[in-house]
């Protein structure tokens, strides 16, 4: 199969809406990262989906609506607290899981009883939904396990030849995927995984705000996962990650101890100055971190990098997002100095 690359014209959005409908895979930008978009009332197209990616069947696919409004087309009830949820946080990086009904297949929700919905606010992404006038199912357009793609490139390069098209609408805002919660109770929810839409946001509207264990902790054996992704090892370049958390002396000490051919440093912005072995930077704040994490991934293998030892990020805020994908790009192998 030959995969198309698309501009986000009106002519390349109408296009990309043919495909969906017509059961095939595109490609498609979001304001978190590129999603792998298909009908997600198609058991086939959905099928596909699965085997593009190399993703485990259990892992359910989140479903993307045009208007949290439609929610109640594919759910069989909806908690008030998620509709006050909605009206703050959608469109945007909000995936809120659901009790489904029938017109969710299962192999869509990965044999769950709920599904994922999300609003993106993204003008291709959302064009895309209304013009196909279908639920879009998209998980990451990403090989399964390897770091998300951020940018058209990135996802042709993981799914060129597999995919019917590729729509190009630059680089994602946010680079990290959505935030996703579950809702207990009548005001509280549970964060399965961190994302832009914060704890400290969410608290806005919910009166607890819950961070899962397992979004800091690797599963024990026989744990059950809130979240089906959480069992899987995510977002790994081909170099080992080792995240080191201390103060920028005892890092540099440490690195020296340890450098040699292939190993590179992933810093901030702000630790660059006089940095004395070989680095690359991915920010100065939360939000940049997120923004770059998964293209440095990826550029650290390009340029060969067989060890990286990663500054850490903060734990609060748009930070835990970014401090969740590099603990599990690690293998949950962090220093401490
Ligand atoms: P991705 O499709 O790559 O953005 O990953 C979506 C993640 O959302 C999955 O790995 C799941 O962990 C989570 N997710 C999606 N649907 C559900 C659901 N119904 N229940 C719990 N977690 C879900
Ligand atoms: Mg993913």
């Amino acid at each position: 199969m030959e995969t198309v690359l698309l501009s986000d014209s009106a002519t390349g959005l109408e296009k990309a809406a043919e495909f969906i409908k017509n059961g095939e895979i595109v490609g498609i930008p979001t304001e978190t990262v590129y999603g792998l978009g298909a009908d997600a009332s198609n058991e086939d197209a959905v099928r596909r989906v699965f085997e593009a990616k190399g993703r485990p069947a259990d892992n359910p696919l989140i479903v993307h609506l045009a208007d949290f409004s439609q929610a109640e087309k594919y759910t069989l009830s909806i908690p008030a607290l998620a509709f006050k949820l909605a009206e703050r946080f959608c469109p945007g990086p909000l995936t809120m899981v659901l009790p489904k009904n029938d017109r969710i297949p299962v192999i869509t929700s990965g044999g769950l009883d709920t599904v994922g919905i999300r609003v993106p606010s993204h003008p291709v992404m959302h064009r895309i939904i209304e013009l196909s006038g279908r639920p879009i199912a998209a998980p990451s357009a990403n090989t399964s396990g390897y770091p998300s793609p951020t940018s058209a490139e990135h996802v042709m390069r993981d799914m060129n030849g597999r995919i019917a098209a590729v729509v190009d609408g630059g680089s994602s805002e946010f680079g990290v995927e959505s935030t996703v919660i579950s809702i207990e109770g009548g005001s509280t929810a549970r964060i399965l995984r961190p994302g832009c839409i914060t704890r400290e946001m969410l608290l806005e509207i919910c009166s607890d705000v819950i961070i899962d264990h397992a979004i800091l902790h690797e599963l024990e054996a026989g744990q059950k996962a809130a979240s089906p992704g959480m069992k899987y090892k995510h977002y790994s370049p081909r170099a080992d990650i080792i995240m080191v958390e201390g103060s920028l002396d005892s890092f540099i000490a440490y690195v020296g101890k340890q450098n040699g051919e292939g190993v590179y440093s992933l810093i901030f912005d702000t630790d660059r100055d006089g940095f004395p072995y070989r680095y690359m930077t991915y920010g100065k704040n939360s939000s940049e971190q997120a923004h770059l994490l998964f293209q440095r991934l990826r550029e650290l293998d390009d340029a060969g990098a067989e060890r990286v030892y990663v500054r850490a990020p903060e734990k609060n805020g748009v930070g835990l997002a970014v401090y969740n994908r590099l603990i599990r790009a690690a293998g949950f192998e962090v220093i401490r100095v």
